[in-house]
């Protein structure tokens, strides 16, 4: 029996949960065992559950709510422990990849965290608006505007996109002064991209109207009050959020946890 890449996608969150029956569960891990890609997409996918898990403080529940699902978190990690205790002493002399190690004893508590899988259709899917994202990270093309003003250039632009740009502002604790901003494309709709100085590092912001075009797949992730989407690509970061009709996907090489923590403190 063999797994497909697309197999392995599709069945990556319930194997990182321990949902999987163990021939599945043996299937996938044979495959990650072989392949670098989808390897290095649960390795991904570990570190954004590990920096989902320590960015929740942002969004405190309610006490109560809390010890409800602490009680219950316990008693499921217990019975989850022995699971894996069991399913271990099955595999691990036969078929255990690193990665597999890495993975298992993962994910209860995503499971309750992860909002709704990723819709298909005919939206664009994160994976390739991060590719487009990072290329002009990386590009680091000429700005139209050079302003460390957001009004400044939300008029530079009022004129010349049919959407509102308010570059995101970013709070003086981040250190992230806007540079400037220019017209550019995502897909084949009209964007601004704006580019910021972060520490010693930088972040680049496109805004869209994401009526125009919406966006599904990556890992959804409450931060801020919002529902940011996220996906890792060749190191780098991209995280995607809509506000009022207008979409923002932010890119950086920030670690995960850095960049979550940006984007919940902007407005
Ligand atoms: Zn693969």
């Amino acid at each position: 029996m063999s797994m497909s890449c697309d197999d392995v996608r599709k069945f990556i969150q319930a194997y990182l949960d321990g949902e999987l029956d163990e021939h599945e569960w043996a299937a996938l891990s044979l495959h990650l065992e072989s392949c670098a890609s989808c390897r290095r997409e649960a390795r991904t996918e570990e570190r954004l559950r590990r920096a989902v898990r320590r960015s929740l403080p942002l969004e405190p529940a309610p006490a109560s709510l809390r010890q409800r699902v602490g009680t219950a978190l316990d008693a499921a990690d217990a019975e989850r422990r022995e699971e894996d205790a069991g399913r271990l002493r099955r595999w691990t002399l036969r078929l255990v990849p690193a990665a597999a190690v890495i993975a298992l004893g993962l994910g209860f508590l995503w499971s309750r965290l992860q909002g709704p899988r990723p819709a298909s259709g005919l939206k664009t899917s994160l994976a390739s608006l991060a590719e487009q994202s990072i290329e002009w990270h990386r590009l680091s093309p000429p700005m139209d505007v050079t302003a460390t003003n957001p009004e400044a250039v939300q008029r530079y632009f009022s004129d010349k996109v049919p959407f509102a740009v308010r570059p995101p502002v970013f709070p003086a604790g981040q250190r992230a002064r806007l540079v400037g901003a220019r017209l550019a494309n995502l897909r084949e709709h009209r964007a601004v991209f704006v580019t910021y100085q972060v520490g010693g590092g930088r972040v680049s912001v496109f805004i869209f109207d994401s009526n125009a075009l919406p966006v599904a797949g990556g890992r959804v992730v409450r931060a801020g009050g919002r529902d940011v989407r996220w996906q890792e690509v060749r190191g780098y970061n991209v995280g995607l959020y809509s506000a009022g009709g207008t979409g923002y996907a932010v890119t950086s090489d920030l670690d995960p946890r850095g960049l979550v923590q940006l984007i919940a403190h902007s407005h």
